[in-house]
């Protein structure tokens, strides 16, 4: 009877302390979520790059840096690196992408993946909008490649190589948060994102390659909604053979190739067409600004202006401004309208 007692009494004890660590193991992970996105917040981490350091491994780095060098063939430190032979790259590959993490917090894309043709080459990757110190996160679970500094390109970058076996590239960062060889799960906080690097203001760079192929990351993720397209994404090498060769004379046809067939999944949803717009250059500009002001037929008096400053900037002359306009004397008065055909 007794021993009865006691065993019921063990088995409530045993329940009881069971589903309290059950409790505390839960909210410890979500806490240690948190408590990982505030410290890289606040940059409170073991290996910060001092600026000092910073500044050294550039200048290292720089002799041995060619601008925009394709990260997974040029100087490429081989023993933590997978060859990626040709001959071991398989024909078509379902990647598992069920078990991601968008690797920023906005959902913002400033530039698709692609040819461009104002810089002359292609953009392996896309760029979200980010800002300085913004946490980056793993998009998957895997290891930490490597953690390196690229002065014409990337910037302060990291790679991981994840089990489903793409790799994920996310450059311009200010801070690294992992190491080398490190394990992360996806959604760990690997860095903070910046402006270092060939960036023209702060964003993340974010690639996805399966075997040293650029993937069009919009093809995997859907960045406007924070979620993936399907469970798996399906790698067919033929699609990204010509996209591959960097060879100088055969980059522009190659990335061309690879622009009109990535276009597709971009321009699917109106919210990202617009944007893909190639930029204006300077000199398209200047263009298009000099022949506006050949072909108006007014003209608006700036602060400073006199006749002979219009009628040169417009083509004509002072007799003929002051006939169009009616005018008895040489003086214009700031902001009127003038007649210049
Ligand atoms: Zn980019």
């Amino acid at each position: 009877m007794s021993i009865k007692r006691l065993y019921l009494a063990l088995t409530a004890i045993t329940f009881f302390v069971l589903s309290i660590s059950a409790q505390n193991m839960q909210s410890a992970s979500s806490f240690s979520k948190r408590h990982n996105d505030l410290l890289a917040k606040q940059n409170r981490v073991k290996d910060q790059i001092r600026v000092q350091e910073a500044q050294k491994y550039a200048a290292d780095l720089y002799e041995e840096c060619e601008p925009e060098p394709d990260i997974y063939t040029e100087g490429w430190d081989s023993d933590l690196v997978n060859c990626y032979k040709d001959a071991n790259v398989p024909n078509t590959k379902v990647i598992d992408v069920r078990h991601y993490v968008m690797p920023i917090k906005g959902n913002y894309v400033t530039s698709h993946y692609g040819y461009r043709p104002q810089f002359g080459r292609s953009h392996k990757g896309i760029d979200l909008r980010s800002a300085i110190g913004d946490t980056v996160y793993s998009a998957f679970s895997g290891r930490v490649r490597l953690t390196r500094f690229e002065r014409g390109g990337y910037g302060f970058y990291v790679i991981v190589r994840h089990e489903n076996g793409l790799e994920t590239v996310y450059g311009h960062l200010s801070r690294f948060l992992v190491k080398p060889d490190q394990y992360v799960k996806a959604g760990q906080p690997i860095a903070l994102s910046g402006n270092t690097g060939r960036s023209t203001g702060p964003h993340l760079h974010f690639e996805t390659r399966f075997m040293g192929y650029a993937i069009n990351p919009e093809a995997i993720f859907d960045f406007g909604n924070r979620c993936t397209h399907t469970d798996s994404y399906t790698f067919t090498k033929s699609t990204y053979t010509k996209a591959r060769d960097y060879a100088p004379s055969k980059r522009y046809a190659a990335a061309k190739k690879s622009t009109e067939k990535s276009s597709e999944p971009a321009t699917t949803s109106t919210r990202s067409s617009k944007k893909e717009q190639p930029q204006v250059t300077a000199s398209t500009k200047k263009s298009t600004k000099e022949s506006r002001e050949k072909s108006r037929s007014t003209y608006q008096v700036q602060k400073g202006d006199n006749l002979e400053k219009i009628a040169a900037r417009n083509n004509t002359t002072v007799a003929q401004l002051k006939k169009l306009n009616g005018m008895t004397s040489d003086k214009v008065v700031e902001g009127k309208v003038l007649k210049v055909k």
